[in-house]
């Protein structure tokens, strides 16, 4: 998740995820007027999320859950602890990760495909596998994350978890045989100094499909998912939106631009019903500051629905950004129980109406 502009970032979250759960307070908040109407100067119109965030203590996780929690953490120990940052300052790094990316999506049967463009003179690459869809296969869902990390942090949640958490998709949809295609994706460069220039991976990734006339009917941008607090005003919140929210940072959020609202309640609906789990939603116009703030804004500049899945990253993990951002500080049970939910979310993308 790019770092710039933190706090308008902060307001725009704040602002997506208001118009979803909080919509009377919203009215009685006494927002301010650039808040409470969109940038073209329409009214706000809250859209209701269907479904109801979970309540109440977590269950057991399954024998699968358990499963897949030791292998995020087996995956995020490789990434972020072993490899650590990378970025085109640590170009080893940077090619380590690669690696490690195409080595464990050959081993899951993937061919991988390699999109190499350049960034002020040196190698970047883009990393995709597909599982091929059958009597929709010209629709393509997109699911992707950033595998750079900020210049000075091991970037374990942000984006070490939005990373793992694709790869288990990958290993979970390996051989299956969806109506739709399927495309797990790894980006290059999201992070400052190249979010939303020509040499943001996932910006040269989208605008490639647009020019190939590619149709993406779906893309889910997996972005810092790993942190979670049962603890009273574990989730921040701007002045003076705080009294809106939930204060508790225990739920994952899918944010999307207005464009996107199908996508976004589609998404959250089938999750709610699924995963036993707190979570928001909000589809707001997607140039109210922050709400593109990870690689689906990449597909939003080419027309593609796009939505973001995150745990709102600035708003509740203190390590944002920081050297500390270590593999210690994920939640890997619970992120598994957001994996596992994301797995129905795909599913559904992939096979549903
Ligand atoms: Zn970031």
């Amino acid at each position: 998740m790019a770092r710039t502009r933190f706090l308008r970032f902060t307001l725009g979250l704040c602002l997506a995820l208001v118009t979803v759960s909080a919509a009377e307070a919203q009215r009685g908040l006494g927002l301010g007027k650039r808040n409470r109407r969109s940038p073209q100067g329409l009214p706000m119109k809250p859209i209701e999320m269907p479904g109801e965030s979970y309540r109440g203590p977590l269950p057991e996780l399954t024998a699968a859950q358990r499963t897949l929690r030791d292998q995020l953490k087996s995956d995020l120990t490789r990434l972020a602890g072993v490899i650590g940052e990378r970025n085109l300052r640590n170009p080893e790094n940077y090619a380590a990760a690669a690696l490690f990316l195409e080595k464990s999506l050959g081993e899951m049967g993937y061919d991988v495909e390699r999109q190499e463009y350049r960034a002020g003179g040196q190698a970047c690459v883009n990393l995709s596998a597909t599982v091929a869809g059958g009597d929709r296969a010209d629709q393509i869902v997109v699911v992707g994350a950033h595998y750079d990390s900020l210049s000075g942090t091991p970037g374990a949640n942000d984006n070490g978890t939005g990373v793992v958490a694709t790869l288990a998709l990958a290993r979970m949809f390996a051989g299956q045989k969806p109506a739709r295609t399927l495309r797990l994706v790894f980006f290059a460069n999201e992070e400052s100094p190249y979010f939303q220039t020509s040499q943001m991976g996932s910006l040269v990734y989208a605008k490639a499909c647009r020019a190939k006339y590619e149709n993406i009917v779906a893309m889910l941008s997996l972005e810092t998912i790993g942190y979670y607090s049962d603890e009273k005003n574990s989730q921040q919140y701007p002045t003076p939106l705080r009294a809106a929210y939930p204060s508790t940072g225990n739920f994952i959020a899918f944010v999307g631009n207005t464009e996107s609202k199908e996508l976004v309640t589609r998404s959250i609906g089938v999750f709610r019903k699924q995963a036993k789990f707190p979570s928001e939603g909000g589809a707001v116009p997607g140039n109210i500051d922050g709400i593109g703030w990870s690689d689906h804004w990449a597909f939003w500049q080419v027309n593609y629905p796009a939505i973001m899945v995150t745990d709102t990253a600035p708003f509740r993990y203190p390590h944002y950004h920081q050297p500390s951002d270590t593999i210690d500080k994920i939640d890997y049970e619970r992120m598994a129980r957001v994996v596992s939910g994301l797995e129905s979310v795909v599913s559904d993308l992939l096979n549903g109406h």
